[in-house]
């Protein structure tokens, strides 16, 4: 997308504003994750990839300038509070706790109201909501117990958690969730040196936008004041901003990253 190559800046005109950082990214394994942890490693940070899926994980892994040198593969389901305990501990024996967090894992499972099955209710809350809930709270953990003097988590919300999208009952309950439990824990971490920022995503170009019906994706776009699709690398660049200390008076924000959509 040539529109958006050129958004996504000279990035050897930016500092390495990670470096030293140690990052771990939830969804790595694709779409927005992987363009977060591409971006990431261009500025300096490790990352440490998390997906639920490990071949997913490790082609990122292998995309990233020092690919297994300096950056780790750690499998994990965001839904389970377990694997995320393990996962937070692993990586901290492995190195130490991430000083950043980025919780892009997330799922759709669509259908009208009338005729979703509570299952699918409940699947899309447990991995959306309470899988971003039980990351921020085990990273959090781990920083405040290091002595660790800051922090900054970031999480996907999207833009329909704002204004509702028929089928998706499920998926914008869990994310007008996201944006509530992103304010709360930036209040509650503030004075441990944490911050907590939420992004809100449009329609992004990849599986989980591909999945939307081609008829519903083209009366979105004429909708798009931009008239068209973002690139995961735009809201990696956004990701790259909270994450580092060009966002440091910001916190429990939600930045919309939308081309104008539901302004
Ligand atoms: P994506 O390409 O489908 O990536 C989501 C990743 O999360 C996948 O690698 C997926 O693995 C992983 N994942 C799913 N369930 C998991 C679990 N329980 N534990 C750990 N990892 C899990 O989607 P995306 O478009 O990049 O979306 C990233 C985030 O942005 C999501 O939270 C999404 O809701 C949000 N967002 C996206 C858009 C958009 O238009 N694309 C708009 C607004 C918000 P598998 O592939 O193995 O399931």
């Amino acid at each position: 997308m040539a529109a958006a190559a050129a958004g996504s800046g000279s990035l050897s005109s930016l500092r390495l504003r990670l470096s030293s950082r140690l990052a771990l990214v939830t969804g790595g394994g694709s779409g927005i994750g992987r363009a977060v942890c591409q971006r990431f490693a261009e500025e300096g940070s490790a990352v440490v990839v998390v997906d639920v899926d490990e071949s997913s994980a490790e082609e990122t892994l292998r995309s990233l300038p020092h690919g297994d040198q300096r950056h780790s593969v750690f499998v994990a389901d965001v839904s389970c509070p377990q694997s995320v305990h393990s996962l937070v501990s692993a990586v901290q024996q492995f190195s130490r706790p991430p000083c950043v967090a980025v919780n892009c894992a997330g799922i759709t499972m669509d259908g009208l109201l009338l005729k979703m099955e509570a299952e699918a209710f409940e699947r899309v809350l447990k991995v959306n909501l309470m899988g971003t809930f039980l990351v921020i709270q085990a990273v959090a953990r781990a920083l405040i117990g290091s002595g660790a003097k800051r922090g900054s988590i970031v999480n996907l919300g999207s833009i329909v958690g704002k204004v509702g999208n028929v089928g998706q009952t499920n998926y914008t309950a869990s994310k007008a969730g996201v944006v509530a439990l992103t304010k709360s824990s930036a209040k509650e971490l503030a004075r441990f040196g944490i911050r907590c920022n939420a992004i809100v995503p449009g329609f992004i170009d990849t599986r989980m936008a591909a999945k939307v019906p081609p008829k519903v994706l083209d009366k979105v776009l004429q909708l798009v004041p931009m008239g068209r699709l973002g690139d995961a690398s735009e809201v990696a660049s956004v990701c790259a901003f909270l994450a580092s200390d060009d966002s440091s008076y910001i916190t429990g924000a939600s930045v919309e990253v939308t081309g104008g959509l539901f302004m």
